[in-house]
């Protein structure tokens, strides 16, 4: 009974559908391992502890239930998105006391599922920033070593599944948040295909390329939460109304019959030499297994770290205009004049990192500036989609690095905005695509921190991705859980 937090989230499912355990041993297990685990990570904004075990109490009254797969499953979601009964922070000061009036259609849809969620998870404030420090609510430290960043924005997230708190969790990804902090960690992260999983009820960032998408332990445990959460949604226009394929009963390429390509852009970059070494020995354990990789040229990706702060920075200065201080979030007192008390509740609410963004943003936007900045990055978008959709065409998916060094140091960069957009390069390129993303443990660095790498795929076409994501985990030798899981 003390291991249930050991489990994966289809093993906890299973074993909460045999009645090995009821709901409320689950929902205990992830609360005492959040007790335990969060001095030393701060993987939460707010835990949910009295509304978890009375859902949970709730659950086993009726008992288990097939057509519910997440019957009694505890998990965590970034505090992006909207739950009922606890506030939705997005990191930042000025939502600290937001309660949103309804639930984000994933939220809804976990729900449905059975699912019980015990927190929402700490991001960097409004999902801008890759190492989870720019959150108002203080920093998440990486469970391999509290030293170090998890990773962002989705940090709280990663770092709520690698300590073993929860089974599986829900981030965003609008430039690599999923997939950066789930190799930073030693987890899986999968950021769907642009349009595959409903945005509403989640704190926009940048619109066009904001995406939800699970975390947790093993591809196929994300394949499940997919199942879930993907599919059309009345509710947000941009969701596509394709129907969802099965992601439940994947069929594993032959090694011999997948051939990956390496997009020359992102192996030439250089690698921190651990980093460099992992990857290598991840590449040469593919070929052993006869998996064929090539190189393809992808030239414009170099352009991707100037094309998405471009359109990410104006997208977010316009989303984030709402929150004025009179309809969202808090209010300067003292000030009778309306753009004194929109300046000052501003300035009070917002930190750092994202008031340096919506300067950038509406910089871009503005007139004599739009067509020498955010036009040519619409156009350079699009290039680079063309890239992308030219190297799929030379193979069937494309593998990648996730960062060039491994976690790093925590308040490292946080005074230089440019090295931390820097190190965004090899993520960032999906979500200019569209395409989706699976960012998998290939293995340890010799200084024993995970090293991940990334498989792109065809946009709709996680079925496939996943697939070849599961023979993938089998190839890699097999990462964490971190030392301190004990
Ligand atoms: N690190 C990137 C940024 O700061 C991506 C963030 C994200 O995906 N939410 O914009």
């Amino acid at each position: 009974m003390t291991d249930i937090h050991r489990l994966g989230l289809r093993q906890t499912a299973q074993a909460l559908q045999a009645r090995e355990f009821s709901a409320t041993d689950a929902v205990s297990a992830a609360l005492e391992r959040i007790r335990l685990t969060e001095p030393r990570i701060g993987a939460c904004v707010t835990v949910l502890g009295e509304s978890a075990l009375r859902e949970a109490k709730l659950l086993d009254e009726s008992g288990p239930d097939p057509a519910r797969p997440l019957w009694g499953v505890p998990l965590a979601v970034k505090d992006v998105f909207d739950l009922k009964g606890a506030p939705t922070t997005a990191g930042s000061r000025l939502l600290e006391n937001y309660f949103p009036a309804f639930e984000a259609t994933v939220v809804e849809r976990l729900r449905a599922a059975g699912a019980i969620f015990v927190s929402k998870a700490n991001c960097d404030e409004f999902a801008m920033g890759s190492t989870t420090e720019f959150s108002a609510y203080g920093p998440t430290k990486n469970p391999w070593d509290p030293a170090l960043v998890p990773g962002g924005s989705s940090g709280g997230s990663a770092a709520a599944v690698a300590a073993l708190q929860v089974p599986g969790a829900m981030g965003t990804d609008t430039g690599g948040s999923i997939r950066q902090p789930a190799a930073l960690c030693g987890c899986v992260g999968l950021k769907p295909t642009y349009g595959r999983v409903s945005r509403y009820g989640i704190v926009a960032f940048a619109s066009s390329l904001d995406q939800a998408g699970p975390f947790a332990r093993s591809v196929g445990d994300v394949a499940l939460l997919l199942s879930v959460i993907a599919g059309p949604d009345g509710k947000d226009s941009t969701c596509s109304a394709r129907p969802v394929d099965d992601y439940l009963n994947l069929k594993e390429p032959k090694a011999a019959d997948l051939t990956l390509g390496l997009p020359d852009a992102l192996w030439s970059a250089g690698f921190e030499p651990s980093v460099d070494e992992a990857l290598s020995a991840a590449k040469k354990a593919l070929t052993d297994a006869g998996v064929r990789l090539k190189s393809v040229s992808m030239p414009n990706l170099r352009y991707s770290v100037a094309t998405y702060y471009i359109l990410a920075a104006a997208e977010a200065s316009s989303n984030l205009a709402r929150y004025d201080g009179v309809r969202y979030g808090q209010r300067a007192e003292g000030d009778p004049e309306l753009v004194a008390l929109y300046r000052r509740s501003r300035s009070q609410g917002l930190g750092p990192e994202v008031r340096r963004r919506i300067m950038l943003g509406t910089f871009v936007l503005s007139s004599g500036y739009y067509d020498a900045y955010f036009k040519k990055a619409a156009q350079t978008r699009r290039l680079i989609l063309g890239d992308y959709q030219r190297a799929l065409g030379e193979c069937d998916y494309l593998l990648a690095p996730v960062t060039s060094i491994p976690a790093w140091p925590l308040g490292s960069f946080t005074d230089d905005p440019l090295t931390i957009y820097q190190l965004d390069m090899m993520t960032l390129p999906l979500n200019l695509a569209g395409g989706p993303g699976l960012s998998l443990p290939a293995g340890l660095s010799s200084a024993g921190l995970p090293v991940g790498v990334q498989l792109w795929g065809p946009s709709f076409g996680e079925a496939g991705l996943l697939s070849a994501g599961a023979l993938l985990e089998r190839i890699f030798p097999p990462v964490g859980p971190p030392p301190m899981a004990g």
